[in-house]
């Protein structure tokens, strides 16, 4: 049986219909309850965007997430497809009364500079631990080498690098990661604490870790 759409007068025999409707005035219903522009906190450093409380590296994967979270849509699902510096394209998949309603549309992006809390780390010297490595040149440079290796991969940073008398002083902005590295290396280090800072009543221990490589 073929119907028309009450919205356009499509007709079924050439269009596909959800329900009572066509696809296409479907989508255009939908499209009204799409918000037409998004704000998108970017790091003016690094180029992360914040993502449900989290930077992320810019991408389709980034922006789907964003707009998932800030602009949902019932029982909606968006998936970006491209983007450019001002919109994005965003394919959208729907679930209308058990029917699925597919269609593409594109949301403008606002681009908010901020600084992400890493970058702000990095930018103001930041680190938790110190590695002074002793001894053996040779060694103790492979072993800088492979903490600023895990460091990086873990998502950390190295707040600075020296090279001093016989050996190299690392600091680096995570003592977690650093005790983790030297439990992995099975390297065995002298801890100290020392008391860095107190930030709004907490206590900000810095560690020192002093390896003797021979
Ligand atoms: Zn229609
Ligand atoms: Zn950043």
């Amino acid at each position: 049986m073929t119907i028309h759409c009450p919205i356009c007068n499509r007709s079924s025999d050439d269009t596909k219909f959800i329900g009572e409707i066509c696809e296409f005035c479907t989508a255009d219903k939908i499209r009204g309850a799409i918000a037409k522009s998004i704000d998108m906190y970017r790091c003016g450093r690094c180029g992360n965007i914040l993502v449900k409380g989290q930077y992320k590296p810019l991408g389709n994967v980034a922006l789907s997430d964003l707009i998932n979270s800030v602009a949902r849509v019932r029982d909606c699902t968006a998936k970006v497809t491209g983007y450019s510096k001002n919109k994005v394209e965003v394919d959208y998949e729907c679930d209308v009364n058990g029917e699925l309603a597919k269609f593409s549309t594109t949301m403008d992006i606002r681009p908010i500079k901020q600084i992400c809390p890493r970058c702000y780390k990095i930018s103001s010297g930041y680190y938790e631990a110190l590695v002074q490595l002793r001894g053996d040149v040779v060694k103790a440079d492979k072993i800088a080498e492979k903490l600023f290796d895990y460091i990086a991969k873990n998502g950390a940073f190295i707040a600075k690098s020296e090279q001093v008398t016989n050996g190299f002083d690392i600091y680096v902005s995570d003592k977690k990661l650093t005790s983790e590295f030297l439990k992995a290396k099975r390297l065995k280090a002298k801890l100290s604490a020392t008391l860095a800072t107190i930030k709004g009543g907490k206590k900000l221990y810095r560690n020192t870790y002093l390896l003797r490589i021979i």
